[in-house]
């Protein structure tokens, strides 16, 4: 008599869904299982990927080898003491081993120079996420998982229990189609992509965020949608998201300008609003580009700094729009082409000149460096503060460019979705679909955790369904 395989479903084709999707295969072929493991896509193969794809993805690893001691420390401090330890110290536990999985699969990683100012201890697959979908798609599909691509997700179907049977879905010729499934693994992404429930967690004016990469449209929040359709419970910080300053003129993917620590930033009246030098860029730049969107008028700001921008070394890598700089002479001039009031923005220069000349100490983009203003400029400058005088003065325009969204599933360390009392059987989520991050987003962590708890819940789903007996079904 022939068995029919388990079968278990994946939802993503980002770094979670596709860790997800090969651990499944590898461990039901080193248990001897049979288990059909399917990978649903909604967009085009062109477009798959989401975030990962488009995301430099630099991982704060020590090494690939190596976490740095102070880890989860880092994770504690940036979720301002929020963040659910065990979540965190699981993460660290796998980070390496994960690592070491991926360059198994080959991909490679190299120590990058991260933009202009240093922080954690970072590394970065070779080629960024796009080699990340590449390496594991590649080995996902000889393995044997099945991908669907423009196969939509829409809910979830469960049975005795409440435990997962299937998963209803939008095939590509628009089909509505049940599939069975023994488990479900959301991998979706965030909810960054859907304009009404962005509105309902930020406002109205949440809805014009730019989108920060060609990807992040696809993650309209499904997955967390599909699981509290069925009581799942939630977690992260509902008000947060990741959103760096870009150049709206720049039609490239994630068109980042982060020298505005160099110079000073205005509004669209000539104002200065922030203190630019108040931390490293990463430490800055989502609280900034938050504020620049929902605060400022028209949603917009401008960098203004001097020639002398072109004399720090390497200043190229933090600039990643193809645009150049509005240029002139005169400040004046520079004021006309960005139409800020001319009188005002020469104001704001000459009163940030007067508070920033004189300060003793040696200018350093790559550290906090401690040239400061003097005390009567409002707001202060903290460091990086050099009188802009020596043209031509040059304007970079700044808005906010969104990448994810902080809530999402409650999971434990097992990747397993919490319903209101106990893990919901047979349903699975990692990445951006779960929530965990607070306040901050922790730098350069989020692929790691995508990988990490992708590859977890792969392996706890085939736990799962090889507990259930024949179908997966129980
Ligand atoms: C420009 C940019 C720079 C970044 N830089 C870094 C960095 O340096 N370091 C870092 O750690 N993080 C970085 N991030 C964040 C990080 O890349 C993401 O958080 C991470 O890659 C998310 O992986 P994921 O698998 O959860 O989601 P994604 O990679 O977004 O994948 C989700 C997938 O699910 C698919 N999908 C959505 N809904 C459905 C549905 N209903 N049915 C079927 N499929 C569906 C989407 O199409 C997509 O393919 C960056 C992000 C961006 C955009």
């Amino acid at each position: 008599m022939t068995r029919n395989p388990s079968k278990l479903v994946v939802v993503g084709h980002g770094a979670a869904g596709l860790a997800a999707a090969l651990s499944v295969a590898e461990q039901a072929r080193s248990r001897g299982l049979d288990i059909d493991v399917t990978l649903l896509e909604k967009s085009s193969q062109a477009d798959a990927g989401g975030n990962t794809r488009w995301s430099p993805s630099y991982i704060r690893l020590a090494a690939p080898d190596r976490v740095a001691p102070d880890f989860e420390e880092d994770m504690r401090e940036a979720s301002g003491g929020s963040a659910d330890r065990s979540y965190f110290r699981k993460l660290a536990g796998h980070a390496v081993r994960t690592i070491g999985w991926l360059q198994s699969h080959g991909v490679e990683f190299v120590t990058p120079i991260y933009y202009l100012s240093a922080g954690p201890a970072r590394i970065q697959p070779l080629g960024g996420g796009s080699a990340i979908v590449e390496k594991l798609l590649a080995a996902a599909t000889s393995a044997g998982v099945k991908v669907r691509y423009q196969h939509e997700a829409k809910a979830l179907v469960l049975g005795k229990g409440g435990r997962v049977s299937g998963i209803a879905v939008l095939s590509a010729d628009g089909a509505s189609i049940t599939l069975d499934a023994g488990a479900v693994i959301l991998a979706s992404g965030g909810f960054q992509g859907n304009p009404a429930m962005m509105r309902a967690q930020f406002g109205a004016a949440a809805e014009t965020i730019k989108l920060i990469s060609p990807g992040t449209r696809f993650d309209t929040g499904d997955g967390i949608r599909m699981a509290t359709d069925h009581g799942a419970s939630v977690s992260g910080d509902w008000n947060g998201m990741h959103i760096e300053p870009i150049d709206p003129r720049s039609t490239g993917s994630a068109p980042v300008v982060l020298v505005y620590p160099y110079g000073i930033v205005v509004d669209q009246d000539g104002r200065r609003f922030m203190d630019e030098g108040s931390g490293l860029v990463h430490e800055t730049w989502e609280a900034f580009a938050r504020d620049i969107h929902f605060a400022r008028p028209n949603s917009i700001a401008y960098a203004i700094l001097d020639s002398r921008l072109f004399d720090i070394e390497g200043y190229q890598r933090a600039i990643r729009s193809e645009v150049p700089p509005y240029q002139s002479p005169l400040l004046e001039d520079l004021a006309a082409q960005i139409r800020v009031p001319a009188r005002n923005l020469i104001e704001t220069v000459e009163a940030f000149n007067a508070a920033a000349t004189g300060n003793v100490g040696q200018f350093d983009a790559t550290r906090c460096d401690g040239l400061a203003t003097a005390t009567e400029l409002e707001p202060p400058k903290s460091n990086w503060a050099r009188p802009i005088t020596k043209p031509p003065f040059l304007a970079y325009p700044l808005v906010g460019g969104l990448a994810y969204t902080f809530g999402g599933l409650a999971t434990n360390e097992k990747a397993e979705v919490l319903g209101a009392q106990a893990p919901m059987p047979g349903l699975y989520a990692a990445g951006e679909t779960t929530g965990h991050f607070y306040g901050t987003a922790p730098n350069a962590v989020a692929v790691l955790r995508a990988l990490v708890f992708g590859r977890i819940a792969g392996c706890e789903a085939v736990d799962f369904v090889a507990g259930l007996g024949e179908n997966g079904q129980g």
